[in-house]
Order: C-alpha cells, then structure tokens, then sequence
C-alpha cells in the first residue's frame, strides 16, 4: 500500500502513513500542494520550526511509462513568500516511489542549528543519521563521498553550502542515473535554504531489488508504453540535442536576455549555440544522456573542457541565457564553469545569473567579466555582495538602492523566456502562483487569440504534467497523461476531469498564496515591463487587470486536449 513518510527533525523521528484515499491520484506538484494546503499556515516563517519540505515523485514515477520519474519538492518559498514547487529529473524519484512513498515530509527543526542529519531510505527502514562530517562540503564530493558507501544503485539528493548558508536562491540537488553526478536541482524558490534549515544535509534512497511499479490495467498500461515510445521515437524528437539548440531561435525572437535585459538579442549568441556542444563531442567527449532511468529524450549533455576533463551535465537554455548573454558573457566553456559552480554550491542557475547581472549593471563587476563572476560565486559568496547575490534579484536589487527597475516577478528572477516579447507567457509570469516561471506555463507561439485562455491552458497542462512525473521536455499531450493515469490507478477520466485536475491542483496553490497574504492585484509584471520597449522589437507589456482576472476562472474546452505541454 503507498505511503507517506513523516520525518520530524525536531524529536528526530521517522513514521509512515498510509495515503488518504482522497488523494490516491495525486502525485508531484498536486500533491505538494495539496500536503502544503492542509498541513501548512501559509503566514508561517518559510525557515522556521513550523515549515515543512515535502519531496513528492510524479504518480508514473518508478513504473515502466517512458521518461516519467521526476520529483517535485514543495515547501513556502523563502525567497517569494508563496508556495512553490520546484520540479527536477534524476533518479531520487524513481526509487521513492518503488518502495512505496508517494511523498515524503519533512517537518520541525533540530535545537541544535550547527548540526547536520543525513536521512537514510531503503527496503529495511528508514532511519536519521549524524552527518557531520558532510557539514558545509559541496555538492559534488558529498555526492562522490556519499555514492562510494552506498550501493551503486542509490540515488541522493543533497543540500549544497547555499542551503546551509539559508541563501534563498539555493536549490536542492538530486543526482543523475548515469555518473550519480549531483547536477539536476529543483533549483527554484529556495528550497535548498528550507532543507538546510532543517540540518538535512543529504537524503540516500537505496532502491534494493525492488520493482517497476505495477498499473491496476496491466495490460492497457504496457500497451500505452508501447505505442508512446514507438510514437516518440518516429516523431521529430524537437528537444532530443538538448534546451542549448535553442540559443540561435531565442535570439532571433528577441528572447535572450542580454546586459541585464536591457536587450533581448546578443551579438555573441552564436558562440553560445548548442549546436557546438554536439561539435565538441567528437574531440572533447562527452554525450547526450537521460537524467533518470527509462528517459527516451535524453537531452541532458555531458560537457567536456577542450583536455576532455568533465566540467558539467544539463548545460541548458536557461543557464546560457541568464549566466551567459545577460551577463554579456559569449564563451560557453566559461558559462560551464559557472554552471558547475552553481551545481556544487547548490544555487539556481537562473536567479544568481539574474542577480550578477543586476551586480554588473549597477557596476559592482564588469559585464563580460566572467573570471570575476567565477570568483565571486567560488572564493567571495560569503562577502555582502556574495549573499546578496545568492538571495537572488531582489536582494542584488536592494543591495544597490535599485527600486525601479527590478527584473523578478512574485520575488522571483525572471528566467530567459521574454514576457514583453511573448505576450501569453508574460500572463502566466503574472498569474502563476509561482511567480516568474516559465516551467509553469511557457507559451511561445499560440494559434489562440484569447491569450489569458492560452496561458490558462499552458498552466493546466504543465500542472498535470509536473504531477505526473513525466518530463515536459518529451511534451506529453494531456490526453496521453490521462491514458496513463487511468490504466495506473484503474480510473476513468475524461477530458474535462484531468483538465480539472490540473486547474483544482492551480486552485489549492492560488489559495495557499491568499491565505499567505497576496491578493490578485498582487500578481503582475512589474511596471517597468509596460513602459521600457525591447529594442529589437518595440514590445512592452500590456495585458489589462481584466485579462489576468480571467485565468483564475477555469475555461473547460476541448482543445486543450491536443496541446502539448512545453517548457
Ligand atoms: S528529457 Fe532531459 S531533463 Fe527530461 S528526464 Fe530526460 S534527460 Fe532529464
């Protein structure tokens, strides 16, 4: 029967609980917010004893449905105040759900701040361990440390020195199927500074001989496999070489952030296009992979310096984007390193690129100036500028005295994707309960004239699909989702029933954020946005209160069954 596992850091106990019956078909991100609604007084400190870090796999996690093993992980966020979920790939979520925890919540705070707890998750139990000898280690040689005394199937997901700083741009890292590299975070939001100030330093999932998750429906479930994956594989596999391909095209859209978002094109992009990540394979090594077990996708690259020493994994558009060409900085080699910087100390490529480039712009580093930057994030991030930098855009802002010109949404850096450029994205930065997050509903060409309706559909479909724990880069249609559901749990829905799934999982957040203290007028784009044209395209932002009024009332319509979900 599946369960949750409680974990109280306080008293430093372990107990499991069965699932309620009302929420068997819930997985990831429904589920967070849906433990985070009932359990959580949204007016709580995000950092406090009272807080609590849910980790919930997607519901197809741990069964044979192609490229579906990711891991939400949900708590208040620090860094905006409202709920958030931050949705990652490796194999943590895999192995959760194959010994039977469709959740995990940890809860209270040790008395002691300086101590650090390692939890261990197997077949036999689980149990709290000291973890002292991790305190303050980074994040690849914890992960190196904790793999070599494991068995080489366990996954682990890992507090860095961000999240024990209580940086509220820190992530929490989980590690990848292929090297148990520590290198795919749920980046967004600090939630690496909610697990730090619990004193868990690292989580070990050792998955033993256990087994895909079985489907109620068999038979219908394996068929579903089948034909998607043939599907996949004869079909235009548009993310197969990665986010990184999509440098030239966000260019030409005028949607790659440059010099602080003063333009949205960069002269140097090409130097920063992923097709020579794929160049460079031939003479530096290295490859495209899958993050977890049973990715057909495999977008994930594996960058290699020009000696073919590994620097990092998943160099992706974001990352290019905001460390890069909004730092002014045209050399990929340098951006990896910035990556594999941000990897090991845990901190969300997109908020600190964000904030060095607020840095840069208000003249505490020069633009361009990458060696600075990789200073800065090595040997300075415990300098004012180097915790202003690792709480994110905001406090950068604060910082300099920046009021009127600040590039987050909902306390949140705003990643690559262009809301004044992309005008049904820039309503769903707005209305997300997420705040800036283009993982919540990225809409970047729309047939559909009503764009707070497209930006209401992107957000269903990538709430359900961050529920399902398949990942947006194989673009699943919600219908597909849906099948998948059905034949997992032995349930029916129809159309309008997984479309509500999707809104009644946005609802619970929304209202979580109410009872946080934010209204709607709280969720816009900031002025600067409707009156500082790009100047590549003259867009400003101009969607009225009424427009955003209208994504949060739900609009059922056939056609969000043949949307993809994108991201
Ligand atoms: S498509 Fe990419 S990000 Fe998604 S699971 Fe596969 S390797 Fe990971």
């Amino acid at each position: 029967m599946d369960k949750l596992l409680r974990v109280d850091m306080t008293n430093r106990t372990v107990t499991d609980e069965p699932l309620p019956e009302d929420w068997r078909l819930l997985g990831g991100r429904a589920l967070t917010a849906k433990i985070l609604l009932s359990e959580l007084d949204p007016t709580c400190d995000p950092l406090g004893a009272e807080a609590k870090l849910i980790f919930a796999p997607g519901f197809l996690s741990g069964s044979m449905a192609p490229t579906s093993g990711r891991m939400s992980v949900g708590a208040k966020s620090p860094l905006t105040g409202r709920i958030k979920e931050a949705n990652a790939g490796g194999q943590p979520g895999q192995h959760l759900m194959r010994l039977g925890y469709r959740a995990l919540i940890v809860e209270g705070k040790p008395a002691d701040g300086e101590a650090r707890w390692l939890l261990e998750i197997d077949s036999e139990g689980v149990r709290l361990k000291d973890a002292a000898e991790l305190k303050g280690m980074r994040n690849y040689p914890a992960a190196e440390k904790l793999h070599s005394s494991y068995d080489k199937r366990a996954s682990f997901m890992l507090c860095g020195p961000a999240g024990e700083m209580g940086l509220t741009g820190a992530s929490v890292a989980l590690t990848d199927v292929d090297n148990h590299y520590p290198t795919r975070h749920a980046a967004r939001g600090g939630l690496g500074a909610v697990m730090g100030s619990k004193g868990l330093k690292a989580i070990a999932i050792d998955p033993g001989k256990t087994h895909f998750r079985k489907a109620e429906r068999e038979a219908e479930f394996k068929e579903l496999f089948r034909n998607f994956s043939k599907e996949y594989r004869a079909g235009k596999q548009p993310l197969k070489n990665g986010t990184a391909a999509v440098v030239p095209a966000a260019h030409m859209m005028s949607t790659l952030p440059t010099r602080n978002r003063r333009m949205m094109q960069f002269e140097h992009h090409d130097k920063l296009d992923g097709a020579h990540i794929l160049a460079n394979y031939e003479t530096r090594g290295g490859k495209q992979h899958g993050c977890l077990s049973g990715c057909i996708v495999q977008c994930s690259n594996i960058i290699n310096d020009p000696e073919g020493h590994y620097i990092t994994s998943a160099l992706e558009f974001e990352t290019l984007s905001l460390l890069g060409s909004n730092c002014e900085i045209g050399d990929l080699d340098q951006v990896a390193r910035l990556d594999r910087l941000c990897d090991d100390l845990g901190l969300d490529t997109i908020e600190t690129g964000g904030a060095v480039a607020v840095a840069m712009d208000a003249g505490a580093l020069e633009f361009g100036d990458s060696a600075a930057a990789i200073k800065l994030l090595d040997e300075q991030l415990d300098t004012p500028l180097g915790r202003a930098v690792g709480n994110g855009v905001v406090a950068t802002c604060e910082m300099h005295g920046i009021t009127d010109r600040i590039p987050a949404v909902g306390g949140q850096g705003l990643p690559a994707w262009e809301p004044r450029s992309l005008p049904a994205t820039a309503i769903t930065y707005a209305t997300s309960p997420m705040g800036a997050d283009h993982t919540a509903g990225l809409v970047i060409r729309t047939k559909n004239p009503d764009l707070a309706q497209a930006s209401q559909f992107a957000q269903v479909v990538n709430m359900v699909c961050d529920s399902s724990g398949f990942c947006q880069f194989q673009l699943p249609r919600l219908d597909e989702i849906r099948a998948f559901l059905n034949a997992l749990f032995g349930a029916d829905l129809d159309g309008e029933e997984i479309y509500r799934y999707g809104f009644d999982a946005l609802q619970d957040e929304w209202e979580f954020n109410r009872r946080a203290g934010f209204t709607n007028a709280d969720n816009d784009l900031p002025g600067w946005m409707r009156t500082e044209p790009v100047p590549s395209n003259d867009a400003v932002y101009d969607a009225t209160p009424e427009t955003l009024e209208r994504v949060y009332q739900a609009n059922y319509d056939e056609s969000i069954l043949r949307m993809r979900s994108s991201g």
